[in-house]
């Protein structure tokens, strides 16, 4: 009688049933749900709720978790508030009231002793259980008047057949209006028992022998009721794999096609003039950047177009490295583009290019938006910015000067990309802050035939682990070292009460000859809102709070040449303290700034507030990050003490993808992914197995073509739906 036998009696008996099932056709798995026995019309219609319509669905439709009630007691062996399972006989059962509400009682009992159970609400069931009933029980025992009773715990009869609702793993689904839990598990018992089996195992036999993976029907079957926590490890184990091989599969499929049907010209490092741009720099270059710039040109090198993502913690310094690879580019006689997310970044790209390259060069010639430097290559390098502000004649003119070749780096937002802009030969693209470009954008630069070579560049800190999965399609390189010197950033969260000691530590600072940044409470996405906002408390902190200061303020909603003029008025010290919206975050690059205060900090992600600390630390001085945030939730209070206790990006990355769940990283929801229902990013072990089976299917099949691995790519295709263009 104990819970081991009873179990693997019913495992037995399921062995046997699945055997009938085998012989019949397996073909209905795209069926609607009512094919399965137990589903009526009605209750299709709650499933179809829940996002279940087919079986296959069906299949795939995971409990929540697991209640464990496998471990069976006697009855003197009890303790409250504890899931406990009984098997016990029922001595006595009646309907009686509870309060006002019409309930049933019993007495059962076991060698060891008795025990009430009530079960609330529910009268009928008076009429189901009888007197010398044998039942299992499973549920929590609390302490009632000084003895232990049952509520409302899960029952059965303990007959000769597998249990579903006690003495076991009972699985806890999701569930919708009018859907019971004990109606939803019979259901499932009914499609792990018969429906699971015609699940097709589409994992080549030799992977899933050499991985030691569960079959994929047994696997589907112990998720749902499994038969020991160990087949419930494994069976996720296999089903978190085939998610994330799948999803791998896709990405590697993504990225040969890529590669494989477009041409890249191969742009070789021009050694002497990559050697005196680095010679003129004003510092030398870290060892990792040294390290993914030789990564970079070596892919240049390819006539297969580079794909590459350079992450690289805020300030490490990837600008210098984007300007080494467009010089080698235009060395070469191709054009480089160079694309920032916001008109600001932009901006200060074309000044960062101009510091960088002015170096190196004999002389310069300013013309507007183009800039040409004289002693770095045989012809003037010339570098002009196109943003969205530029109009009429001008725009004309700079992309008259693209499209003949005579611009070596275009500088500029999306607009680059846009239709009416053609270069003449694009040898490299240049991605900044790449989290804000679509799959589609990128996807736009890269036209059919002629592609130029790709480098993504981010300074939002992704998981090598969750990087591999979104991006699998890219190679990744990693600046993982600062430039030496750089400080820690202090960084404080403080509550609105201590509003006015904090602008008194901003006048402190001010009067040592410091600036400071003050980010606007988000408020809403839209633009002009933002603006509006800022633009208050802009004119109030002037006023009132610094009436002797110098104010900026900058937000979306000023012209480029107003932003221009803002930042340069920072830029040079002209201005105190700039008041900002969010548009700031990124890229900024103010040395002698030292404090960034950040208003309703609990609205940000931590990414972002990381992006906003970024800001400063970045001269010599001392730095400060002032987080104010009055009532946070829980969350929030979790995310605002590790971005006070960790300083580095990809540590405080890992935490905050924690806390928040892959889906809410950053929008990955939207990211065109197929779901992942039982894989958790976090996973870094079965992920790399997973990609290092994907590389390796690639390896011994590159077109994908053998018939052991037929299923296999009918799976994934159907998986991708359609996204991936070489599947069509
Ligand atoms: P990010 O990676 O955030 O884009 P930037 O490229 O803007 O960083 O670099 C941040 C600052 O560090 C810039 O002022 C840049 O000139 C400087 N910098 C870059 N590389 C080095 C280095 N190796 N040593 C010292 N300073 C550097
Ligand atoms: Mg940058």
């Amino acid at each position: 009688r104990d819970s081991k036998t009873v179990i693997k009696a019913a495992a037995v008996k399921t062995k046997v049933k699945a055997k009938g099932v085998l012989e019949r056709p397996s073909l209905a798995l795209g069926k609607a749900v009512t094919t399965v026995k137990g589903i009526s019309v009605t209750t299709a219609a709650k499933l179809r709720k829940l996002g279940v319509e087919t079986t296959r669905q069906l299949c795939y439709f995971f409990p929540h978790r697991h209640l464990d009630y496998s471990r069976l007691k006697h009855i003197s062996e009890l303790t409250e508030d504890s899931d406990e399972t009984i098997i016990a006989n029922v001595w006595q059962v009646k309907e009686v009231m509870l309060g006002r509400r019409r309930s049933t009682e019993a007495i059962v009992g076991d060698e060891t002793g008795n025990i009430r159970v009530v079960w609330f609400n529910n009268p009928y069931l008076a009429r189901s259980l009888t007197t010398n009933q044998h039942i299992v029980l499973s549920g929590r025992v609390s302490l009632y008047g000084g003895r232990f009773v049952f509520k409302s715990p899960e029952w059965e009869p303990l007959e000769n057949k597998e249990l579903v609702h006690t003495g076991r793993l009972v699985p806890v689904y999701p569930l919708t209006s009018g859907l019971k839990p004990r109606q939803m598990r019979n259901i499932m018992k009914e499609v792990a028992d018969n429906w699971v089996e015609q699940v097709t195992d589409f994992l080549p036999p030799e992977l899933v022998k050499r991985r030691n993976f569960l079959p994929l029907p047994e696997a589907l079957k112990q998720a749902h009721f499994p038969d020991s926590q160990e087949l419930k490890w494994r069976a996720r184990q296999r089903l978190a794999f085939d998610e994330l091989f799948l999803l791998q599969i896709g990405v590697l499929k993504q990225k040969k096609h890529w590669q494989e049907d477009n041409i890249a010209s191969p742009l070789p490092a021009d050694d002497k003039v990559l050697n005196s741009f680095i010679a003129a720099l004003p510092f030398n270059l870290t060892a990792a950047q040294q390290k993914v710039l030789a990564e970079i040109l070596k892919d240049m090198e390819q006539s297969r177009p580079m794909s590459r993502l350079l992450q690289g913690e805020v300030g490490s310094g990837k600008t210098v490295v984007a300007a080494a690879a467009l010089l080698i580019t235009a060395a070469r006689g191709f054009q480089g583009a160079f694309m920032a997310p916001t008109e600001i970044l932009a901006e200060q790209h074309f000044a960062s290019l101009d510091k960088v390259f002015n170096a190196t060069a004999d002389s310069k010639i300013e013309e507007g938006y183009i800039r040409r430097y004289y002693g770095i290559l045989e012809k003037p390098l010339t570098i002009a910015l196109l943003i969205g502000d530029i109009k009429g004649k001008e725009k004309k003119a700079l992309q008259q000067a693209i499209a003949n070749g005579e611009v070596d780096i275009a500088i500029g937002t999306h607009a680059l990309i846009q239709k009416d802009t053609s270069f003449n030969k694009l040898g490299l693209a240049v991605i900044d802050e790449q989290h804000r470009f679509g799959v589609e954008q990128r996807a736009a630069l890269g036209k059919k035939g002629k592609s130029p070579h790709l480098l993504i560049m981010t300074a939002t800190p992704i998981p090598r682990t969750l990087a591999l999965t979104l991006y699998g399609e890219l190679d990744l390189s990693v600046i993982d070292e600062l430039p030496p010197g750089r400080q820690v950033i202090k960084t404080k969260w403080l509550q609105a009460v201590e509003r006015s000691k904090t602008y008194n530590f901003i006048s402190r600072q001010v009067e040592e000859g410091r600036q400071a940044f003050i980010i606007c409470p988000l408020v809403e996405e839209s633009e002009a809102i933002q603006a509006k906002a800022a633009t208050v408390e802009y004119e109030t902190l002037s006023r009132d709070i610094f009436p002797n200061l110098k104010l900026g303020l900058i937000h979306g909603r000023l012209s480029a040449t107003a932003k221009d003029e803002v930042m340069r008025l920072f830029h040079d010290g002209t201005l105190n303290i700039l008041v900002s919206t969010p548009v700031i975050e990124v890229g900024i690059d103010v040395p002698n700034a030292t404090v960034m205060l950040v208003e309703s900090a609990d609205r940000f992600g931590v990414s972002q507030l990381h992006q906003f600390r970024g800001r400063v630390g970045r001269g010599e001085h001392q730095s400060y990050c002032l987080l104010l945030s009055d009532n946070p939730s829980e969350i929030s209070k979790l995310r605002l003490d590790i971005i006070e206790r960790i300083q580095d990006g990809f540590a405080l990355a890992e935490e905050d993808l924690k806390l928040r769940g892959p889906g809410e990283f950053f929008g990955t929801r939207q990211s065109g992914l197929p779901d992942l229902k039982m894989a958790r990013l976090t996973d870094v072990k079965l992920l790399e197995t997973a990609r290092r089976e994907a590389q390796h299917l690639f390896a011994e099949d590159p077109e994908l073509k053998k018939e052991e691995n037929k299923l296999l790519v009918e799976e994934a295709k159907r998986v991708w739906e359609g996204k991936i263009a070489a599947w069509g």
